[in-house]
């Protein structure tokens, strides 16, 4: 195999504070070690497009900073179709381009596999996801960011919550998993956490306010992942009013103020330790790896491990919350 000299970075599926730290890390490392680096605008579209261009130590100076992503995202469903697949591999050929660096999540990981096995295109898959869902990696990037926007929104509704002694649930993102749910449960000191991973919860916040003296309480927050069961907080404030008329319950969605704004130094230094590892493992000719960190490592999952696996929530997590609670 020759040596790589030209490679291509990309963010694909859902935007995430650190994208930008991760690009940043991406160009650097790359040209550092005397590769040529090209950016791909919105994701798969972009490599079907041919939107792509090369990128220098200056194009990605003043971004470490920024949320969103640079090279703008886009989901693509021309790529999910072989033909599709086959243009995006005609224009990184006929740029010699021989690596692919692709910041996203299981979707995006999925379309670089399938690029590989048909155009033999390696990929190194870098988890830039809020949702922390990923399989192969303790955290993804932007997660920490989400969780620390969404304790601040909390931090802010507790002193209305407090004021006038009301319940609020407060809807945060995770259409499938409860990590963000779970992680800003703890750290906003909510009374309930409602996660999809926990068929219990709406039980445990029936027999917290099921005691009386805890409905006497001055205030409550009750903090609800998108995909839990029981449907979102509307859904679960009309149960809860009509379980217990005496409560003043309110909700709150905190949507996508979650997944923008300026990354968090964890977010920054996740981004760019995946990043820099991305371009090495490349030059040391991995392909169709998923990247991630792990006990402080970082460690490599084959796609289609990374694809396949569930990460599964820490129960004691969940159990721990419950006691800081009661
Ligand atoms: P997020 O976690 O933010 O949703 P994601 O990477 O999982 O990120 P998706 O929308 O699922 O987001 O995937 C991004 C893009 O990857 C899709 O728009 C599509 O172009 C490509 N992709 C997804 N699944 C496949 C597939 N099975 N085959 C080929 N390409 C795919």
């Amino acid at each position: 195999m020759d040596a790589m000299k030209r490679i291509a970075v990309f963010t694909s599926g859902g935007d995430a504070p650190g994208m930008n730290a991760c690009i940043r890390a991406v160009v650097r490392t790359g040209v550092y070690n005397g590769l040529e680096v090209f950016g791909i605008r919105r994701g798969y579209q972009g490599m079907i497009d041919d939107d792509i261009s090369q990128m220098t130590r200056r194009s990605v100076a003043n971004i470490i900073q920024l949320g969103g992503t640079m090279l703008k995202t886009a989901r693509c469903a021309e790529f999910m179709h072989p033909e599709g697949r086959s243009k995006a591999a005609e224009n990184l050929k006929k740029r010699g381009i021989d690596g692919l660096v692709c910041i996203g999540g299981n979707g995006s990981y999925t379309g670089a596999l399938h690029l590989f096995q048909e155009h033999g295109i390696p990929t190194i898959g870098l988890p830039g996801t809020i949702d922390n869902d990923l399989f192969g990696t303790d955290f993804t990037i932007g997660f920490d960011t989400a969780i620390n926007t969404a304790v601040e929104a909390i931090d802010k509704i507790r002193d209305t919550a407090d004021s006038h002694d009301r319940v609020f649930l407060v809807e945060v993102m995770g259409r499938d998993a409860g990590f963000i749910g779970i992680s800003v449960g703890i750290s906003g000191g909510a009374e309930g956490i409602l996660i999809p991973e926990d068929a219990r919860d709406l039980e445990k916040i029936y027999r917290f306010f099921d005691r009386k003296d805890r409905r006497s309480k001055s205030f409550s927050i009750i903090v609800v992942a998108e995909g839990d069961e029981e449907g979102g907080v509307l859904q679960l404030a009309h149960k809860l009013s009509s379980r217990y008329p005496d409560l003043d319950i309110r909700a709150t969605i905190l949507g996508h103020i979650q997944r923008g704004g300026s990354p968090t130094a964890n977010d920054r230094i996740l981004a760019s330790r995946l990043g820099y590892s991305a371009v090495l493992a490349l030059l040391e000719g991995q392909q169709s790896q998923a990247l991630g960190i792990v006990n402080n490592e970082v460690k490599m999952t084959p796609f289609e491990q990374a694809i396949k696996q569930q990460k599964p929530i820490n129960n004691s997590l969940i159990r721990m919350a419950e006691i800081l609670a009661s």
